[in-house]
Formats: C-alpha cells, sequence, structure tokens
C-alpha cells in the first residue's frame, strides 16, 4: 500500500505544441484582438465559433472572456432586468448566482437531491415565480432533460444552461447545452478545454445571439462574425443593446481550437479514471457514491460522494486524514466556505429561505477534482487511500 499520494490536485496537462504554434502564429501576427484581421481574413476567434456550432449543431455562438460573463450576458439577451427573479441550483459556482446578480435580478435556489442535480419537484413548485431559469449541470451531473424541459414548457420558464462542467457530455443522446434556450460554457484552466480564461455561448435564437454579440462588445463590427445572425437581426437591435465589453480575442481562440479537436478523447480519458476511482470507493462503508442515470453521458472531470448523515466533526477527520496522505478533498458542508464550495447560504447579498434537504445532502458532500496528469495508477491509489481512510474513520463512530 502507497503511504502518501504526491501528485497535485491543480496540475492540468500542458497546452499541446499544436496549440503553442497556433498561439506564437497569432503573437507574430500582432494582430490579437478579435476584429484586428487582415483582408479578407477570417480571425481565429470567428473559426472557434463557427467549429464550436458546428460540434453542438447549434446556429450560432460567440466566444466571449469567461463562462460567468456568458451567464451574464445570456441573462441580459434574453430581457432578464433588475428585480426580475430567477429560478437556480442551490448547489452550483458562486458565478451562477453571481452572474444573476450582475444583471440586478434576484435567484430563487432550487433543492439538489442525492443524485445531485436539481430536484425537479422543488421546480415544479417554484416554476410559478419566474420566467427563467438558469440549470448549473454543477459537477456534470446532468438532471432528466426530457422531464425538467416539459416541467419548464408548462410553466414557460425560459431555460439558460450553465456547461461549465458538461462540455461533451449528453443526455439520452442530445449535447448538454442543446436543451434550453442559451447555453454557457467556460474555458477556465480547470474546465475541459483550456485557455486560462474564456467563454462560449451558443443558441438558435437569432435575435438572443444578436444582443449577446452587441452585449460583448462587438462596437459595429458584428458582420465579422461567421457563425452569427445576418445583419438585419442587428439593425433592429444594434443601437439599443449596451456594450459591456467581454470579447474573447484570438490568442485564446487559437489555443482552444486544437484541444476542442480532442474533447472527444479527453472526455474518454476523464470517465475511464472516474470510474476507476468509483469501483475503489464503491463499497467502503459509510460513503455513498452518486448515481447515475443510464441516459447521461457525463464526463468525469471531478467525482463526488456521501457521506450521509456523519456528524461534522467525523467529515473534518476523514479531509486530515486524507490531506495527510496527499489526497486533496473538498467539503460543501463546513460552516466557513473555503475554496470553491461555497453554497447558497453563502451568498448573503441574495435572499434565501432554508431548504433542509439540500442543507442535509451538501452538509455530507465531498468533491474531488480529477486532472488529466494523473495516470490510472495514480486513480487507483487515490481510491485506496479514501477507502481505508474513510473505513478507519467510520469505524469509530
Ligand atoms: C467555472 C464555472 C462557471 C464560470 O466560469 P468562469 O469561466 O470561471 O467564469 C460557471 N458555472 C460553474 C458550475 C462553474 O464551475
Amino acid at each position: 500500500m502507497v503511504d502518501r499520494f504526491n501528485g497535485s490536485f491543480t496540475q492540468q496537462e500542458a497546452i499541446s505544441e499544436e496549440a503553442i504554434e497556433a498561439a506564437v502564429r497569432i503573437l507574430r501576427s500582432g494582430r490579437l484582438h478579435r476584429y484586428n484581421v487582415a483582408e479578407g481574413e477570417i480571425g481565429e476567434t470567428a473559426l472557434l465559433e463557427l467549429e464550436f456550432a458546428e460540434t453542438l449543431g447549434s446556429k450560432y455562438c460567440l466566444g466571449v472572456a469567461s463562462g460567468g460573463y456568458a451567464l451574464a450576458t445570456a441573462l441580459r439577451a434574453l430581457g432578464v432586468k433588475s428585480g426580475d427573479k430567477v429560478l437556480t441550483n442551490a448547489f452550483t459556482l458562486a458565478p451562477v448566482p453571481g452572474s444573476i446578480s450582475a444583471v440586478g435580478a434576484d435567484p430563487i435556489f432550487v433543492d439538489v437531491t442525492e443524485d445531485l442535480v436539481i430536484d425537479l419537484e422543488d421546480l415544479k413548485a417554484k416554476s410559478d415565480h419566474s420566467r427563467f431559469l438558469m440549470l448549473s449541470h454543477m459537477r456534470g451531473h446532468i438532471c432528466n432533460m426530457d422531464a425538467l424541459m416539459t416541467i419548464c414548457e408548462a410553466y414557460d420558464v425560459t431555460v439558460i444552461e450553465d456547461c461549465a462542467h458538461t462540455m461533451g457530455a449528453k443526455w439520452d443522446g442530445r449535447w448538454s447545452g442543446r436543451f434550453g434556450t442559451v447555453a454557457c460554457y467556460s474555458t477556465q484552466t480547470y474546465k475541459h478545454i483550456n485557455s486560462g480564461e474564456g467563454g462560449l455561448l451558443i443558441t438558435d435564437n437569432a435575435e438572443v445571439m444578436a444582443k449577446a454579440v452587441m452585449l460583448s462588445g462587438s462596437y459595429m463590427l458584428y458582420e465579422r462574425h461567421v457563425a452569427s445572425p445576418e445583419p438585419e437581426v442587428f439593425s433592429k437591435i444594434r443601437l439599443e443593446t449596451p456594450n459591456t465589453s467581454g470579447r474573447m480575442d484570438h490568442l485564446r481562440a487559437a489555443i482552444l481550437r486544437p484541444q476542442l479537436r480532442q474533447l472527444e478523447a479527453q472526455c474518454d480519458a476523464w470517465n475511464k479514471r472516474y470510474r476507476l476511482i468509483e469501483a475503489g470507493i464503491k463499497k467502503t462503508p459509510g460513503l455513498t457514491t452518486i448515481r447515475r442515470d443510464k441516459r447521461e453521458k457525463f464526463v468525469g472531470s471531478s467525482i463526488q460522494f456521501l457521506l450521509k448523515d456523519w456528524s461534522g466533526t467525523a467529515v473534518e477527520n476523514v479531509l486530515s486524514r486524507c490531506a495527510a496522505r496527499g489526497v486533496e478533498l473538498k467539503w460543501f458542508g463546513a460552516a466557513n466556505p473555503a475554496g470553491f464550495t461555497s453554497t447558497y447560504k453563502s451568498w448573503t447579498y441574495a435572499s434565501h429561505s432554508t431548504l433542509p434537504k439540500s442543507d442535509a445532502i451538501l452538509a455530507g458532500l465531498i468533491d474531488m477534482r480529477i486532472p488529466l496528469t494523473f495516470s490510472l495508477e495514480d486513480c487507483a491509489t487515490i481510491a485506496e487511500i479514501i477507502r481505508v481512510e474513510v473505513g478507519a474513520v467510520f469505524q469509530n463512530f
């Protein structure tokens, strides 16, 4: 048995030589701004948008400065205004409620289930109170999308999908991001393709895309977009839509295009690691792995498990024992959020009622990143450490 795992949970893979060469070409050209193109040239950013739209089968795509920016832009483009209510997951990452707040709207938090997806019963109960749902596929868990869309259509709720953790994932054969009116992706370092920072927004709705392009800071240069509506659509909205500057640039687009071509292989590599760790910890007494629906083709870039009904002290004990052996686990049940583990209660700018069901789940929710720099052997070691340490603490209850 290995005493200690020595890998780094924040070490992503290097950018490929192909992507580095593409980046160097852009640097040599001096033309980094997305609208800075030579006569007749289609820039890297427009090409990335075109290729991303083609991959997902969407009509339109817009590259932006970050995933969070894409979310706020989607809300603005859909006409969400100050004081509006927007339904969203109680279990998600801070930029999600943050984007709702950024447009002056107020989140209504919807419960999470033990499968770590949005609670459709709670969603149904709250759907009367809002015309919008910002659906976060948090940590790559995809709910029954057919059931969700049935509810949202019945209540006339427009869906924005937060696909920060589901780029490359599908529900029942259909891409995550192709159910809602708009979908947003992040290309930040810890997501599925890496440009440091960056975001992508897709939609089939011409007016929403035209507004998003104007919002992103296109000035009157929107005709340099390719995966974008006809100029006539812009002529209606171009002067009444503010420029809230948040463009993507050629340098990021250049390193993302080769990564997009590798996405499927990368997703397979993540899932091999995920399944290996899952199998290794599955039978641990006191530990519950997360059930995954057969229709969900997820991307296992992170893994979660529940220590159901454990005391806070016992959970902390597991975390520190694992940490001592080099395994970095994050806990969504801590009284004080650390790193990215904040929850609906931490976002005190937004009012909320208490969600006892979500609280009980989050109290035992453990999360771990799976960077692709981990070998399969590393993953087996990590699973073994978790199994032993959780088992040891559980035995002493
Ligand atoms: C990372 C993330 C975002 C926002 O992406 P950024 O590019 O960091 O702004 C949104 N939602 C979830 C669930 C995320 O993990």
